[in-house]
């Protein structure tokens, strides 16, 4: 049997260890410290805007979004249906409910449609409009910000972005994460970047990045014993994790060439097999990362795409089908739902195949093959 050839693998530039035994040296190992500064002046750099706050996970990032928005008990949060649960998640943690929205076909993201579709008839049925608006760049793709955002502004709505995958991503020149009112980053073991687990939140102002500080660390109050008005977290990224992270600011840019550039190479490769298309950027107003490369194998294929996985999986290679929308989710069963099929037939559709930014030309080489005997 040959190499396994998995989806989307931590890939180290070679400089992380250095940060990380300078932690040591300096006897950092406890939460925080100078490589967690580092970290975040790097992202800073690297986004040109506002502040980033590293934590310890994309999920307590969106968390602490929603906190920040101030979303609690009882409250509605618009949010994606077409993504992974840790996108919903964080908002029943908050006593709140989702509410899900289709994607549109271009981007495969929220479709602006059905979100003001939603913002009126939640209107209608509670008397209150939904407290925040979560879009997900789904795969690195951009979601159409102008649109979310115009109607966002339009009924007074703040936006949340998850852009855990989309690290690097840009829509009209800007970085995702930057466009809403905060953006949350993922550096999970399977992301652009990683820091073993990690996240970050981004904020537009030194103000609300201090108080996002002050939520991650307890929330204790600045006294000499330990005093809390509100509710806080340990959501803090650890001093050892932010040396990787600092490590990984040095290939970042290489890591979205490679994998923009494994993008290319499928959508060549495969431009020859009818039925099967290779998602790409709508327009020059997007320029997706391609965190995972992605393709939709149409009926007339004959092949559904667990055929093809399991096809491909004889080959020791992995791949994955779409994420499973939040609304076919049991554990939403009773959330509201706005929109058509569109992300329905996204997952009846559509396959992830191996995108790692370490994946070598004859691996992607292997991948094309066993698709044409697949397909
Ligand atoms: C990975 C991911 C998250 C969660 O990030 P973690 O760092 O794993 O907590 C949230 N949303 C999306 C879309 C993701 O892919």
């Amino acid at each position: 049997m040959r190499d396994r050839i998995l989806l989307s693998l931590a890939h180290m530039g070679g400089s992380e260890k250095r940060w990380v035994d300078e932690a040591f040296k300096s006897n950092w190992i406890v939460p925080l410290g100078p490589n967690v500064d580092e970290f975040e002046h790097r992202l800073e750099s690297y986004l040109n805007h506002g502040r980033v706050v590293a934590l310890s996970a994309g999920t307590a990032a969106l968390h602490l979004g929603l906190v920040m928005l101030g979303v609690s008990e009882g409250d509605e949060v618009i949010c994606q249906s077409f993504t992974f649960s840790a996108s919903a998640n964080p908002v029943r943690y908050q006593g709140a409910h989702p509410v899900f929205v289709d994607s549109e076909p271009d981007t495969w993201n929220m479709s602006p449609i059905a979100l003001e579709e939603a913002i009126i008839d939640r209107y209608r049925i509670t008397g209150k409009y939904p407290k925040a608006i979560i879009p997900v760049h789904l795969y690195g793709m951009p979601a159409k910000m102008d649109e979310i955002l115009e109607i966002a502004g339009k009924y007074g709505i703040p936006v949340l972005e998850d852009a855990a995958e989309a690290l690097g991503s840009e829509y009209k020149g800007k970085k995702c994460g930057t466009i809403g009112h905060f953006g949350a980053l993922s550096f999970n073991g399977n992301k652009i970047i990683t820091t073993s687990g990690g996240g970050a939140l981004i904020c537009s102002d030194e103000n609300s990045a201090k108080r996002v500080k002050f939520y991650a660390t307890q929330a204790r109050e600045n006294r000499p014993y330990y005093y809390h008005e509100v509710i806080g977290f340990n959501y803090r990224l650890s001093n050892v994790c932010a040396g990787i992270g600092c490590g990984q600011m040095d290939v970042l840019s290489d890591h979205v060439s490679r994998r923009r550039e494994i993008h290319d190479t499928y959508t060549k490769a495969l431009s020859d097999i009818e039925g099967v298309t290779v998602q790409h950027n709508p327009s020059d107003d997007y320029d997706s990362n391609f965190w995972l490369s992605t393709i939709l194998i149409e009926p007339s294929t004959g092949k559904t795409p667990d055929d093809v996985r399991l096809s491909l999986e004889a080959e020791n290679i992995e791949t994955r089908l779409l994420w499973r929308p939040m609304h076919m989710q049991p554990v939403y069963k009773n959330a509201p739902y706005y929109g058509g099929t569109v992300c329905e037939e996204l997952f009846a559709k559509g396959l992830c195949l191996p995108s790692s930014s370490s994946l070598t030309d004859d691996e992607i080489k292997r991948v094309t093959e066993a698709l044409h005997r697949a397909l």
